[in-house]
């Protein structure tokens, strides 16, 4: 959805650990996003104990499009992806803010892991980071008009930031056409690292487009099934690498489907700091928007 004057649908759930503390993940996006949430005016569509923290933190004063969704335990994250997946536009959700606690068990629940697949499936993005979640917010405010945030500065000085980039094996056509588009920004960062295989086709579409000069453009990892997937995820945990675009196949069991999980928990373990990009239409849009805000 691009159009301004079009409101988007937002379903948005938090786990436990991300709503009740003073300064929780919840607490930190719906305060530090205040003005964009005004600017945009999303229909937020929430989960129930997740409403009930932001009614009894004050996050939301007055804030008139609020829609309750059942408690997690009562299908509130059922119903979620359920709406990702509508195609009626009167209730079919646009992305889904989903602040996750890595060691909260229901974040694992079939449900949650659903939540996020079905997003890729259907090209929405799913926003499992505060970081993530803030990062959204500024980027379609600039989208629709708005001024940058000076506040949001520090992140968007690509020089001084590194990018991750994988891609399933039927997925890297798109990862490198991808790249060849957005070439420009992605050469702004100022480190690139991919698992092995994905680095190495990187690397030849650098070449291609840079000469020499593009020989070592990624950083090549191992490949992801012999552990590429962690070693970019200890990157993500030491704040060496905030952002990750990972192009995943959803229609394929993958064996190294817990390196995969273990690359993402990493990410939401560093929630104020990390993203993670998992689909290739919000990727686009994403590398599109950033390149507009980046402060050079
Ligand atoms: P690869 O790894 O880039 O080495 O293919 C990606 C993956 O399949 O996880």
């Amino acid at each position: 959805m691009t159009s301004s004057t079009t409101r988007y649908r937002i379903g948005l759930a938090a786990n436990r650990a991300h709503q009740d503390a003073p300064n929780s993940a919840l607490v930190q996006l719906l305060q530090g996003s205040r003005a964009r949430i005004e600017a945009l005016q999303p229909e937020l569509v929430v989960v129930g104990r997740t409403l009930d923290a932001i009614g009894h933190l004050g996050l939301l004063p007055g804030y008139p499009h609020i829609e309750r969704f059942p408690y997690g335990r009562q299908g509130g994250l059922m119903k979620l992806v359920s709406r990702v997946v509508d195609s009626d536009p009167a209730r079919m959700l646009d992305a889904i803010i989903y602040l996750i606690d890595p060691v909260d068990p229901s974040s694992t629940f079939p449900e949650a892991v659903a939540l996020k697949r079905q997003c890729v499936i259907h090209g929405k993005p799913f926003l499992s980071t505060l970081a993530g979640a803030q990062e959204w917010f500024e980027l379609e405010a600039i989208a629709g008009g708005a001024a940058p945030d000076p506040a949001r500065d520090g992140s968007f000085r690509l020089a001084d930031e590194g990018i991750a980039l994988i891609a399933h094996d039927s997925m890297k056509t798109r990862m490198l056409q991808l790249a060849e588009r957005h070439f420009d920004v992605l050469d702004s960062f100022g480190f690139r690292c991919a698992t092995g295989t994905t680095g190495g086709l990187l690397n030849e579409l650098a070449v291609k487009i840079k000469g020499e000069a593009g020989r070592n453009w990624v950083k090549p990892f191992l490949s992801g099934p012999l552990g590429g997937d962690a070693q970019i995820a200890e990157l993500i945990l030491e704040h060496e690498c905030r952002r990750v675009l990972f192009l995943e196949d959803p229609h394929v069991a993958r064996q190294h489907e817990a390196d995969i999980q273990l690359l993402e928990r990493a990410a939401r373990t560093v929630t104020g700091y990390a993203s993670c990009m998992s689909d290739e239409k919000w990727g686009d849009r994403w590398l599109t928007l950033i390149n507009q805000r980046q402060v050079r």
